[in-house]
């Protein structure tokens, strides 16, 4: 019976690997036509400041629509994107449209806002990075303090001191640069101290724990104490209820995104908001 038990194990484990396989194959394939083809588009999400209510700025989120495959979420396409190194050129893409995108709410007379974008390991290590980055700034007529980079930690591992150079080239410059996803990593401290970041983002995970566990609260109470200190924006991601808000500010951590504030939308709907943004939630619970 065990043996029986064990070789259907096998059978639908290979089944798995080989649909998974092909499901793979299938993103590779479509991938590489979809800049051409135009099935990229970014959703924006608001990142506001909890302690006085106003949205700071939006995040760009990458979407992608192909026509075979339907919607394929970032997850399930950006570790493609970076092995196959298309994520330079969609990369560039991301920013170039997320500036365009706020140079048009900046017009619109938004005026106090940033925009956040996502950039990976395999960009940052481009010969050309850095004048990349700004040349796609200026020629958006954005000002480079209106752009903040979003790092993840897995970045500081490789390659730390060419990052390390890049981030300081950017900040010299007024870029901002946020470190995503804090917490959830393994970096040290000391390389925190020694990048030029400026935002820390707190994992979802920890935002989470709030009134659930009393373990993952004394972890966003550290963390915003340690980037208070350092002088950093404190970020939390992925707030989804209001007792999370509350704990938030009762903390003094910053800002927060997530879905209690709004999920990321699309470009007129994100227009939209700013119109309309009256911040009844958070008015209630300061
Ligand atoms: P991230 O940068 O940490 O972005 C936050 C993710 O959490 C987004 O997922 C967002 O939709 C989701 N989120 C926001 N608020 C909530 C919430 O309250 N609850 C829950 N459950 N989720 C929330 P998304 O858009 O699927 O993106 C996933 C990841 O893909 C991003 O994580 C980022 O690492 C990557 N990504 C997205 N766009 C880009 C891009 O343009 N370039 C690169 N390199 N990576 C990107
Ligand atoms: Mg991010
Ligand atoms: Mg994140
Ligand atoms: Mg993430």
């Amino acid at each position: 019976r065990a043996k029986a038990t064990g070789k259907n194990k096998y059978f639908i484990y290979n089944k798995d690997l080989q649909i998974a396989f092909e499901k793979r194959m299938k993103i590779e394939k479509n991938l590489r036509g979809a800049m051409d083809n135009n099935e990229f588009f970014l959703y924006f999400q608001p990142q506001m400041d909890i302690l006085d209510g106003r949205i700071t700025g939006f995040e760009a989120l990458l979407r992608w629509q192909n026509p075979e495959l339907g919607f394929v979420p970032p997850l399930d396409f950006i570790g493609i994107a970076e092995e196959t190194h298309l994520i330079i050129p969609i990369g560039q893409w991301v920013l170039k449209n997320a500036c365009m995108f706020l140079k048009k709410l900046n017009d619109m007379g938004y005026r106090d806002m940033m925009i956040a974008v996502n950039v990976s390991i395999l960009q940052l290590l481009q010969e050309n990075f850095v004048d990349m980055v700004l040349n796609t700034i200026e020629e958006s007529g954005l000002k480079p303090e209106q752009v903040e980079l979003e790092i993840t930690e897995s970045i500081l591992v490789e390659s730390y001191q060419t990052i390390r150079t890049r981030l300081l080239q950017l900040k010299e410059a007024g870029v901002k640069i946020a470190l995503d996803d804090f917490g959830k990593g393994s970096s040290s401290l000391s390389s925190l101290k020694q990048l030029p970041i400026n935002t820390l983002k707190i994992d979802k995970s920890f935002v989470d724990s709030i009134s659930t566990g009393q373990i993952g609260e004394s972890f966003i109470d550290t963390i915003v104490m340690m980037g208070r200190k350092m002088g950093l924006v404190v970020l939390a991601e992925g707030v989804e209820k209001k007792e999370q808000i509350e704990y938030l500010i009762k903390r003094k951590c910053h800002r927060a995104q997530g879905y209690f504030i709004s999920k990321p939308m699309p470009e007129d709907q994100a227009i939209v908001l700013c119109r309309d943004w009256s911040n009844p939630l958070v008015k209630e619970t300061v």
